[in-house]
């Protein structure tokens, strides 16, 4: 695995947060545009979905991402696909060197049926995307929650073809850089997840900036 370094200078940035583990965040980045998502404190999960800001419809393909690159992890160099098979955005640098686009974002059914029963009810990344969308988009909904990108989270496929989730290989500091190749929506909720060994049980905030 490769992993390439930014040039680019966070005090020249437009934007410059914080997202809190559990909660929603959702920006519209022009065409050229970078966002650095970063770790702050290592082995964070940060499910992210995009669309074309323009026409909601077009948005993230997992399936044609994964095919035209011919591998199932995501990292620097990486086009990510819409439905239409166009680039939506390209990682442009990579500190981790490890992004999952094939184990979802959790929900209430999959905290019931990975963990147990009585977690049903948890606070889950389906809920932040619901909520998040609900709060800050006209008239986006559940319709619009197609497979996502996981960063930073660590989902090996065995030679079986089972996924196991592993301990993650992120560290305090890591990010990972998107250059925008349309007006891209992004949507990203900071996994709340309490139960999976990808963040070591314990969510924590990341930082999210975006370069003109
Ligand atoms: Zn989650």
């Amino acid at each position: 695995m490769t992993l390439t370094a930014s040039q680019l200078d966070p005090a020249q940035a437009l934007v410059d947060e914080v997202i809190e583990s559990g909660l929603g965040w959702t920006r519209v980045l022009s065409p050229r545009q970078t966002l650095r998502i970063i770790d702050l404190e290592g082995n964070q999960a940060v499910d992210t979905l995009f669309y074309n800001a323009d026409d909601p419809t077009e948005r993230y393909s997992a399936v044609d991402t994964i095919r035209e690159q011919g591998n199932l992890y995501l990292s620097v160099g990486t086009r990510l696909l819409s439905t239409e098979g166009r680039p939506l955005c390209t990682i442009t640098a990579d500190t981790c060197g490890r992004h999952d686009t094939v184990g979802g974002a959790c929900a209430a059914e999959s905290n019931q049926v990975r963990y147990a029963i009585d977690k049903r009810y948890m606070h889950s990344c389906r809920d932040t995307f619901l909520l998040t969308l609900a709060n800050e988009t006209h008239g986006m909904s559940k319709r619009d929650l197609t497979a996502n990108v996981n960063f930073f989270m660590n989902v090996p496929v065995t030679p079986e073809g089972k996924l196991t989730f592993e301990d993650g290989l992120s560290a305090p500091g890591r990010y990972v850089e998107l250059r925008a190749d349309m007006p891209l929506r992004v949507l990203i909720s900071n996994c709340p997840q309490l139960n999976n060994p990808c963040n070591a049980y314990n969510p924590t905030p990341v930082r999210v900036l975006i370069w003109a």
